[in-house]
């Protein structure tokens, strides 16, 4: 079966392919875009996030453009700090062991302000993140992280605006319908084929834009690109991303890129559901951990849990965990640091064991040897440097000395009951390999030419993050190159239109 002829088919309904559906049709195009999910898991794993986009800001006044309402007593209790052009470059650059291809990341980097503006003008509403973003100290916050606005009613919220924005637009969504494969054409690509209701149907169009995220719900893509044990990493986020929307283009010839044994995975609670459940996105989050110290079955210690912030280490702690014997491990608070436990470990279903003495609590945790366990804290305690003064909005250096793996900030000794333990396995978030595109979001081929009509942007995109990744860039980067490849695929089509 065929359906009409559109100018540009966005493939995928998350935040990536409905920027770039709402940029080609500010461009002029009509536009149609199909997602494999059903109306009710649209929104793929952008529906599942926190809302947070990292972008540059260089102190109040900026955040004020986009937060018009913020309270003046909001104003006066809060440092909101900066962010610079040079520090999320730096960011970029450090956190992917200089990997990442500079051309892509001046892109995010550049346009990340500007983008933001751009989705406010349309309608999705940001606000600063208090409480996870910046604690209050005294009664004053401090943003830190590089982080400060997330979208309204988060992940969800973000995406309610975006299908908002679309219904207005006249942009139609097709559910229900996986793209499969890519029609050539004389000129290039000349739309998709995908199965609806078991049937095979063509959708024609000028230009694709391919948004359909990466493979991170694809058990054996997982255990073939990442290595043994993947397979049981749990998915934080949308059954339905795949991999697809990367076969289909290099079927098509375009070029692999990017770090393929690379994910962004995070410590996760262990006994999750296999994916995640858009209704309750959050759950699974084990966020707090720089103040906690973390085991493995053993006993023993074995990552730095203070190393940097939250959102500079949480992306590859997941597989370190998932390395450890077992893989799954256990994060330890005492009554000390409790009020700073992200709501997430309150939730239903969270792991959780707790005892007013060390030897009672290991007791309950299970499948930990006991004395080791023991000999850690003890070990730990005595290495605790108590001269910094504990500071959560900083990196506060209060560290330990002599330990095989010293903890760099937030060194609490845990030693005021009752203690609490937290069991976290691996969640799987999103894969880091995937197409090469270039600054204008035109898929390239294997001698870095652009495929004609043939666009890209989101998870799929290759080249951006290895090894770990800045929290909050995979929405700005999706925003940017989403928007870009609406208005290219659009000025695609008009140019073949014209001739
Ligand atoms: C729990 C969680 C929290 C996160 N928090 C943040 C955060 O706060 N900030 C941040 O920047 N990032 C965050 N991320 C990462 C972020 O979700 C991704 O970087 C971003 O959402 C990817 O957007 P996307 O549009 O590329 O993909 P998605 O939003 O996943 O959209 C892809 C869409 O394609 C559809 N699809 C798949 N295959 C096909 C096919 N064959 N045909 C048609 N459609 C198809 C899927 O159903 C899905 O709707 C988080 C991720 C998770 C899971």
């Amino acid at each position: 079966m065929t359906t009409n002829t559109y100018d540009v088919i966005t493939l995928g309904s998350g935040n990536a392919a409905l920027s770039a559906a709402l940029s080609a049709r500010e461009n002029g195009a009509s536009v149609l875009v199909l997602e494999r999910a059903p109306e009710a898991k649209r929104g793929g794993n952008s529906a599942f996030t926190g809302g947070g986009m990292r972008m540059v800001y260089n102190g109040l006044e900026d955040i004020r453009k986009i937060v018009p309402d913020l309270s003046d007593d909001e104003i006066a209790r809060t440092d909101f700090g900066s962010y610079t052009r040079e520090q999320y470059l730096d960011d970029l650059g450090n956190l992917t062991q200089y990997y990442i291809d500079p051309d892509l990341a001046e892109t995010i980097v550049d346009n990340s302000t500007d983008t933001v503006h751009w989705l406010r003008q349309r309608g999705i509403r940001f606000v600063p993140n208090y409480g996870r973003q910046a604690y209050n100290v005294n009664g004053r916050f401090k943003f830190w992280g590089g982080l400060v606005i997330f979208a309204n009613g988060g992940g969800k919220g973000l995406m309610d605006s975006h299908f908002k924005v679309a219904e207005k637009e006249g942009i139609p969504i097709r559910y229900n319908t996986r793209a499969v494969s890519l029609i050539r054409s004389r000129t290039g690509v000349g739309g998709v084929r995908a199965i609806v209701d078991g049937t095979e149907v063509e959708f024609h169009s000028r230009a694709v834009v391919l948004a359909c995220g990466g493979f991170e719900a694809n058990r054996e893509m997982r255990t073939r690109y990442l290595g043994p044990g993947w397979e049981i990493a749990k998915v934080r986020g949308t059954r339905y991303n795949t991999g697809d929307g990367i076969q289909m283009a290099l079927d098509h010839g375009a070029q692999s890129y990017g770090q393929w044994s690379g994910c962004h995975s995070v410590a996760w609670e262990r006994y999750a559901t296999d994916f995640g459940e858009v209704e309750t996105p959050h759950a699974g989050y084990r966020h707090s951990y720089p103040f906690s110290i973390m085991v493995n079955s053993e006993g023993k210690r074995f990552l730095d849990e203070g190393a940097d912030f939250r959102n500079y280490t949480y992306a590859k702690y997941g597989r370190v965990v998932l390395q450890q014997p077992g893989s799954f491990a256990w994060q330890i608070f005492d009554a000390q640091v409790k009020p700073l436990l992200r709501d997430e470990y309150k939730a239903r279903g969270a792991a959780k064991v707790q005892a007013d003495t060390l030897e009672e609590l290991v007791e309950r945790m299970q499948d930990v040897n006991p004395a080791n366990f023991l000999a850690t804290v003890r070990e730990y305690n005595a290495a605790v440097q108590s001269d910094a003064p504990f500071d959560p909005n900083s990196k506060d250096g209060r560290a330990t000395t002599g330990l095989a793996i010293n903890k760099t900030n937030w060194a609490n000794t845990i030693s005021v009951p009752p203690y609490e333990a937290y069991s976290v396995g691996c969640g799987i978030t999103f894969t880091f390999g995937g197409l090469k595109i270039d600054t204008n979001a035109q898929v390239l081929d294997i001698e870095d030419k652009p495929l004609p009509g043939l666009y890209a942007a989101g998870e799929l995109v290759g080249g951006l993050y290895y090894f770990n990744y800045p929290g909050s860039t995979g929405l700005m980067a999706g925003a940017v190159f989403g928007r870009i490849a609406g208005r290219e695929a659009a000025a695609f089509v008009a140019e073949r239109k014209a001739a």
